[in-house]
């Protein structure tokens, strides 16, 4: 049951790379720049990123901001998220249309294939990274991801929710 899983991951993932590949024009759909955070959010996941480095640890952003149009083939995939385009915090921009996200994505090491197929080695190596990430995160009153046990995911077994590497705004939807 996990074997296929993974193998739905895998193929979620090479579909997800063959539409970035098909679509060279369009304006970076997936950003890992914190320039594209709101620049309030900006603050605080700098704040973040600071104590956990004081803690010993490498964050590094997967995700700041992206597109709708990806934000609705990752819904499609139905893997990595659970909502449609443009209803992420993920998809936030500004009053001029310019990325403003008010999620980001942090790891502690870059994100990799082996991470995005969910390989049981790369998953243990980051669960220490994303508890510390949820103490920090809710203690800047912010949302975390590993709170949310809505379904079941990879992350049940390190005791995290399905979106441990998810911050975000609270109520930042509206
Ligand atoms: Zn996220």
């Amino acid at each position: 049951m996990h074997e296929i899983a993974t193998i739905e991951r895998y193929q979620g993932c090479m579909l997800l790379l063959v539409s970035l590949l098909a679509h060279p024009a369009a304006a970076s759909p997936w950003s890992t720049d914190l320039a594209d955070l709101e620049p309030a959010f900006r603050g605080t996941v700098e704040r973040v990123m600071a104590k956990l480095s004081a803690r010993g640890f490498t964050p590094h952003v997967g995700t700041s901001w992206r597109s709708p149009e990806l934000q609705d083939l990752l819904f499609a995939i139905g893997k990595s998220t659970q909502l449609a385009g443009g209803r992420s915090c993920h998809n936030h921009v500004d009053a001029a249309g310019a990325p403003a996200a008010r999620a980001v994505d942090l790891w502690n090491a870059p994100v990799d294939l082996w991470l995005v197929a969910g390989a049981a080695e790369r998953l243990a190596a980051e669960a220490p990274f994303l508890r510390a990430l949820g103490e920090v995160a809710r203690a800047e009153g912010l949302r975390w991801g590993g709170d949310w046990h809505g379904h079941a995911s990879a992350w049940d077994a390190y005791g995290l929710g399905w979106d441990p590497a998810h911050v975000e705004v609270r109520g930042c939807a509206g």
